[in-house]
């Protein structure tokens, strides 16, 4: 049985009128998510993800794992040291250096924390090549933790120094095929976000220093994201200011009354055709047996970014709203405080309600009855558990007992009967 009394969530207790210092520096997110107990601050850059968010990060990982698989993704764990020879040999050595972080061993050897695995992937590839064109497609990803020396950690699990990456590479025998790969995988991508019901916005992206020439990103409108979006109501044709040649009128359908929005950078997707796989010799045999260099493909989503932009565009700044699919837990009973007359009255209330839902192994119990039922339904409240059912004292009415069914999610409190409380959060999960 699930019970907050076993749970380690750290909440931070900040006494009132006290001074925060570095207060430009947090985001809603953060707040709320260290606030709650949902991570603790660890170093500079790096937190400690508790076990209720690692709760949500599992129920996104399992969510990615499904819409990867739809088409084909298989899953592995390449190293997160990459030598910093292969990329030397990419030339990313040089161009993405302020950015990487560098290790070196006992024997002097260069290392990389990796931020992002081309120059690993197109290497174990071509330590097999040439590949038969009968085994491509191939798409393989890792869901792993990535590192960037970012010169200002900020806003938490937002611009944190070590992150959760879903890494995707992909293998065709020629562009046009890479393209339909490409547009797989973006279809894949739309079709997590819309199960996660997070709005979001594609645009067209600068390709950088990936290589490649079709690039796409996913944004998460808020007002602290760092991206600048110029996004045409007409047409719906978005772009990465950057990449603007006209901020003033939209180069698709010609409107000139665009819209201007702050973004975080959810996901990114690169067709790379064959920067990687010439240069590190990666190649497949053709129909005719001659060798040619594989077209690739790079896909990344920010696992942990991604949770924390959530929770940054549905929180109020008081209170954590999920993504359904995300919330660590979906229902909280909250039986009545130990040693009330309601207590005695409603005794084994709880295991009943719990034990209809527990199908649902979402289901948890704030046994902390040594806290009143009004301490413990703001904490809910502020952890965001979509359904709260609360055994207070209009339960212990013998004539017509009723529970007190709290849906955060359509901001609605009713009391109803205990099958009307079970059948209520019921449907309300299935839809
Ligand atoms: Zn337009």
């Amino acid at each position: 049985m699930n019970r907050f009394s076993k749970i380690f969530f750290p909440q931070l207790i900040v006494p009132k009128n006290a001074v925060v210092k570095n207060q430009e520096l947090h985001s809603k997110s953060q707040k709320l998510m260290i606030d709650t107990g949902l991570i603790k601050h660890c170093g500079n850059g790096t937190y400690y993800i508790l076990p209720l968010l690692q709760r949500s990060m599992e129920k996104l990982i399992r969510i990615i794992d499904k819409y990867m698989s739809e088409i084909d993704g298989q899953k592995l764990t390449m190293p997160t040291l990459t030598a910093a020879d292969l990329w030397k040999k990419s030339g990313r050595f040089e161009t993405a250096a302020t950015e990487l972080m560098i290790t070196k061993d006992r024997h002097e050897r260069t290392q990389i924390l990796s931020p992002t695995h081309e120059e690993s992937v197109t290497n174990l590839i071509a330590s097999i090549s040439p590949v038969s064109y009968k085994s491509l497609p191939l798409r393989l990803y890792q869901i792993t933790p990535k590192f960037r020396d970012e010169l200002r950690p900020k806003f938490g699990l937002l611009r944190a120094k070590e992150f959760l990456m879903k890494d995707m590479y992909t293998f065709d025998i020629n562009l046009e095929k890479a393209k339909k790969t490409y547009d797989a995988v973006n279809e894949q991508y739309a079709k997590i976000l819309n199960h996660l019901k997070v709005p979001f916005v594609k645009i067209t992206a600068d390709t950088g220093n990936m290589g490649g020439k079709i690039s796409h990103e996913y944004h998460i409108i808020t007002e602290i994201g760092e991206d600048s979006i110029i996004s045409c109501p007409k047409c719906c044709h978005a772009i990465n200011r950057e990449l603007a040649k006209d901020g003033k009128i939209c180069e698709k359908c010609c409107e000139n009354d665009l819209k201007n929005e702050q973004g975080i950078e959810i996901g990114h997707t690169f067709i790379l055709e064959d920067r990687y796989s010439k240069l590190l010799k990666a190649s497949f045999l053709n129909k005719s047996g001659k060798p040619e260099y594989l077209q690739m493909g790079c896909y990344g989503i920010g696992v942990t970014r991604l949770i924390a932009a959530s929770i940054e565009l549905f929180s109020s700044e008081t209170e954590i709203r999920w993504s359904q699919e995300l919330a660590p837990y979906k229902v909280c009973i909250l039986p009545p405080k130990e040693g009330s007359k309601e207590e005695a009255i409603t005794t084994h209330l709880d295991m009943e309600i719990y034990n209809n839902l527990s199908h649902l192994d979402d289901i948890i119990i704030d046994d902390r009855t040594h806290m009143t039922i009004g301490k413990r339904l703001m904490d809910m409240k502020k952890l965001g558990i979509p359904y709260l059912i609360v055994i207070g004292s209009k339960s212990a009415d013998s004539q017509n007992p009723s529970i007190e069914v709290h849906d955060l999610k359509n901001n609605y409190v009713n009391d109803m009967s205990i099958n009307d409380a079970i059948n209520y959060v019921e449907k309300c999960l299935k839809t």
